[in-house]
């Protein structure tokens, strides 16, 4: 063989129309590790697996026999140790004196392959960052979920208790001190040229009488008769709380002194014709009407005065602090 070709940087092999390998080059026995006996006269298919065996009659033979030659074909070929190694072979038909012989050339693909490897590996790993970015999107996604929904119940349950912190629990109705709040707000809000606003503090009648005969319990129930009266007939701009024990304070924005008496009257009224389990329940009224010189304080102590006349005067009946001598 030309010393060239023996030596060139690929493999070189030749067969005969059968396969039988006729010339190897050395290039290909130090690739391989073969001495040139064992592969001389062996046919091509002694270095292939099964499977290449099927490749190369399938696709080798045919295309040779019909085009005369075959162009990168991938084929596994077996290393004296054993493994196999990757070759891109090129083959062509040519005659020899009247006798067909097959050339092919080879060329490892065990480097590309690598590299396709590395590639392979490296997509991967980006593949896997992708999925692992997307995982920790998901979970924060869930995190910032779970913080919404918990900050909603926070603000859920703190309106639950800012309600149970300005109600009643007895009566369900608002307490002293969101009743003091907003008559806080009402004074600072008022003008002279604005709307008037009343106040009116009931206190039931001898009570203490009612707990004494039909017990504590029965007390309570008459509280929370009287407070679903004053729910039932307050507007919707009416503020009526507990004041405390057997009082209870309704608050009538927009409401100066005749409209407040005529309100107080007609509930007055109400409360002592409604049915009551202890026989008749009347309540005193004590109202007052704010004016530019009033303060919380004074308006509060205005109606408790008016409150201590009706009581003076008899019970179940109606005062304005502004009445006579008051
Ligand atoms: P007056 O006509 O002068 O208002 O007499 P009264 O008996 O209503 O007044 P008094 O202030 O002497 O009595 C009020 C009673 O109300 C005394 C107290 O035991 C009772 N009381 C206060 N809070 C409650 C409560 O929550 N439930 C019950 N059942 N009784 C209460
Ligand atoms: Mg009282
Ligand atoms: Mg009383």
């Amino acid at each position: 063989m030309d010393e060239r070709l023996n030596n060139a940087p690929c493999g070189y092999i030749s067969i005969t129309q059968q396969g039988y390998i006729t010339k190897v080059n050395q290039t290909f026995l130090d690739w391989m590790e073969y001495d040139s006996a064992d592969l001389l006269t062996k046919h091509i298919e002694s270095i292939m697996s099964t499977a290449n065996k099927l490749v190369f009659h399938s696709y080798f033979y045919p295309n040779i026999n019909l085009h005369g030659h075959v162009e990168e074909l991938f084929i596994r070929l077996k290393h004296k140790s054993g493994e196999t190694v990757p070759y891109l072979l090129n083959g062509r038909r040519f005659d020899q004196a009247g006798v067909e012989m097959i050339d092919c050339i080879l060329v490892q693909m065990r480097k590309r392959i690598e590299y396709e490897q590395e590639l392979r590996s490296a997509k991967k790993q980006i593949e896997d960052a992708y999925w692992e970015n997307d995982r920790a999107l998901e979970k924060l996604k869930d995190i910032h979920q779970e913080i919404e929904t918990k900050q909603t119940e926070l603000l859920r349950m703190n309106a639950v208790l800012v309600e149970l912190s300005n109600t009643d629990k007895l009566t369900g109705l608002r307490n002293r001190r969101f009743m003091q709040e907003k008559l806080e707000e009402l004074i600072a809000g008022f003008t002279p040229t604005g709307d008037a606003f009343s106040l009116l503090i009931l206190d039931i009648d001898h009570f203490k009488k009612i707990n004494d005969t039909y017990g504590h319990q029965t007390g309570d129930r008459v509280l929370e008769q009287l407070a679903d009266i004053l729910k039932a007939n307050a507007g919707v701009k009416d503020i009526a709380c507990r004041y405390g024990g057997e009082e209870f304070v309704v608050i009538l924005p927009g409401t100066n002194a005749l409209e407040s008496k005529i309100t107080a009257e007609n509930l007055r009224r109400t409360i002592a014709s409604s049915i009551w389990e202890t026989g008749c329940v009347t309540v005193s009224i004590g109202i007052a009407t704010c004016t530019p010189a009033d303060s919380a304080e004074s308006i509060l102590k205005n109606a408790d005065r008016a409150l201590y006349a009706s009581k003076e005067s008899g019970r179940n009946r109606v005062t304005h602090s502004r009445d006579g001598k008051l």
